[in-house]
Formats: structure tokens, C-alpha cells, sequence
């Protein structure tokens, strides 16, 4: 309590500068399903007018299809939407993090550009980010449209990434989520080129907070993630924030001379109480094979972090730009 606060009962309360919130969405070959998403997205920025400045910004990642004709498009029809089209396909990480490098004044809403995540659930996440929260992240609480390989090996990778990581990586939360102004500011300092950035917004901390949502099937077209593409996916999370697979080709080594170890001295002590009579063909064989699969599997291992370090080393831009442009009510001002 602040002494001398208690004056006449007429307090004036500034009226709040409306922050503005940038819908950062990024698509690839999405044409049939944005000029049904993008309503959706107006609607709710309308609504949510009074609170805060609402501007769009869709991302081509290098989309093959009509999607930068269907975007711009949209961006005549809406003074809101900026437009940011790639040099050719980066993939989802390198397109959101261009979008969300365009983001310069307030807070960035990341969306997908299929429908998968509602955009009707943007005032929940604004609420949080309202009460306080750097990163307002969407859980989901169940998947539809998507097959129970997906399901089943997201599942297990999530729980695998919890395990073997120290960055904090919520379980089942996607991209859909909420950036503060800090938060985004700490995200541009990441620089990495292997971008896993479930991994870079955990890693970024600050105040997180969940929401539960169901995630919703496609609105059209097809996943653009194949499984063979999850995979490595799954080895891009796993080799950016965890070395864990280093250190397990150490004790596996370790195991498997311990058990070479015995085995010679049970070999030794066989041929000197019984003799030898030549013959360990088949148990040299298994051994000298397990232990070639067992070195190359840890070769394996190492090559993958040594390809990421070549790759880093190399400090190429994430990604390049063809063309932006920033719609005329984002360009004029709102501040
Ligand atoms: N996406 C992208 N570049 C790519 C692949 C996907 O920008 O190379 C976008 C895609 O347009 C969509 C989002 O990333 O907005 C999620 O992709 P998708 O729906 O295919 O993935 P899923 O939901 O099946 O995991
Ligand atoms: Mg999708």
C-alpha cells in the first residue's frame, strides 16, 4: 500500500496503448486451404480491436502452387496483412523464424496455415499474455484427422525429448502459440542454423503457461510432413538439444568391453583346463560383428553432430528473402 495514494474518488486511468499482435502464419502449397482460413483469422482480430492493434503476416515458404497469388489477394483485400515470400522452400522453421524476424513492434501469434490450430482460441492466449505470460504455448489434448502412427510416434518423441534433454520441451504443443515482445526479442538471438524451435522457445524460458486445445483436422490439402520427414525432424530435436547419444555411445563402448573382457578370460580358462581345438569360428564372428554394427552405430552418431558443426560453421543466412510486403495499415502505424 502507497501512502498519499487515497485522493478524490475520480482516478484517471489512462486508456491502454493498444500493443499490436502480429499473426505470424507460414505456408507451403496452402492455397486451397487459406481463403478459408483468413476470415477466420480477421474475424477475430476484429473483435479483439479494442485490445489489441491486430496485423497478419503470412510467410510463402517457396510454395509451388497458387499460394502467393491466393495471398495477394488476400493482402488487397485487408490493409492488415503483410506478405513475406521465401527464395524457394526453407522449411516450416526457417519461414516462421523470417516471419517472426519481421515481427519489430509487440507481441507475434503463431498459427498454422491449414486450420489445425483455431484461430478462435487467439483471445484465450491473449488473455495470458494480458495477465503476464512470455510464452502462451497450446497443449494438445487430442489430434484429429491424423493417423495413429503420427499420433503414437509423437507421442513417444516427446516424451523421449523430455528425457533426454535439459531444455524444458512441453509434451504435445506444437507451434501454436504467443510471444511477448521479450520473448521474440530473446528467440532473434538464436541464431542456429538447425532449428528446432519447440527446443529454441523452451530454451528461451521466461513465463510460460499452457492452454489445451483440441487440434483440429486439416482444412485441405495434405501434411506436408511425411514420416520419413518426421524422422528427421525428430533427429533435428534430438542432436540440437541434447548430447545424450554422444555419451550412450560411451557406455554401450564401456558395456561391451566389460563383456569382451569376460568373455576372453572364460576363453583363456577354457583352453587351459580343456585345450583348444579351434573352435571359435562362430563365437568369433558374432563378436567381431557386434562389434563392427556397434562401432558404426557410434561413427553414425558422431557424424550426425559433425554434419550439424560443418553446417554451422559454414554461418550461411537461415534463409532468403524474395519478396515483402508490409501491408499499408502495418506500414503507416498503429503506434
Ligand atoms: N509448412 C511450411 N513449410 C514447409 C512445410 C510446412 O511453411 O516446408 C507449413 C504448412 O503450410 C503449415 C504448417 O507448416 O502451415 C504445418 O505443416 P503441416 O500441416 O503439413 O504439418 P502437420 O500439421 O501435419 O504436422
Ligand atoms: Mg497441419
Amino acid at each position: 500500500m502507497i501512502e498519499g495514494q487515497r485522493g478524490p474518488a475520480t482516478r484517471y486511468d489512462p486508456p491502454m496503448p493498444r500493443e499490436p499482435l502480429t499473426v505470424v502464419v507460414a505456408a507451403f502449397n496452402e492455397a486451397q486451404a487459406l481463403p478459408s482460413l483468413h476470415p477466420r483469422i480477421a474475424a477475430v482480430l476484429d473483435g479483439l480491436a479494442g485490445e489489441v492493434d491486430g496485423r497478419v503476416l503470412y510467410v510463402d515458404d517457396g510454395s509451388r502452387d497458387g499460394t502467393w497469388d491466393v495471398l495477394r489477394g488476400i493482402a488487397n483485400g485487408d490493409a492488415r496483412v503483410s506478405l513475406l515470400r521465401l527464395s524457394r522452400n526453407f522449411g516450416k522453421e526457417a519461414a516462421l523464424t523470417a516471419g517472426l524476424d519481421r515481427v519489430e513492434q509487440g507481441a507475434a501469434m503463431i498459427l498454422d496455415a491449414d486450420g489445425q490450430d483455431p484461430p478462435e482460441l487467439i483471445p484465450e492466449f491473449v488473455a495470458k499474455w494480458r495477465e503476464g505470460h512470455d510464452d502462451v504455448h497450446g497443449t494438445r489434448s487430442g489430434r484429429e484427422g491424423e493417423g495413429w502412427v503420427k499420433k503414437t510416434t509423437a507421442h513417444v518423441f516427446y516424451r523421449l525429448m523430455q528425457r533426454l534433454s535439459r531444455t524444458p520441451i512441453p509434451t504435445d504443443t506444437g507451434d501454436f502459440r504467443l510471444l511477448s515482445p521479450r520473448a521474440l526479442a530473446a528467440l532473434r538471438q538464436l541464431r542456429e542454423r538447425h532449428r528446432f524451435m519447440k527446443g529454441l522457445f523452451g530454451w528461451v524460458g521466461f513465463r510460460q503457461v499452457a492452454i489445451e486445445y483440441r487440434r483440429e483436422p486439416r482444412l485441405a490439402g495434405s501434411s506436408k510432413f511425411s514420416l520419413w520427414r518426421l524422422w528427421n525432424f525428430a533427429l533435428e530435436g534430438i542432436t540440437s538439444f541434447s548430447t545424450a547419444p554422444l555419451r550412450l555411445a560411451t557406455y554401450v563402448g564401456v558395456a561391451t568391453a566389460l563383456l569382451a573382457f569376460l568373455y576372453a578370460v572364460w576363453i583363456v580358462v577354457k583352453a587351459l583346463l580343456w585345450g583348444d581345438r579351434v573352435a571359435g569360428y562362430p563365437s568369433m564372428m558374432a563378436v567381431i560383428l557386434f562389434l563392427g554394427g556397434m562401432q558404426l552405430v557410434a561413427l553414425g552418431m558422431i557424424g550426425e553432430y559433425l554434419g550439424r558443426l560443418y553446417e554451422e560453421s559454414k554461418q550461411r543466412p537461415l534463409y532468403l528473402v524474395d519478396s515483402w510486403h508490409p501491408g499499408s495499415e502495418v506500414c503507416s502505424g498503429g503506434v
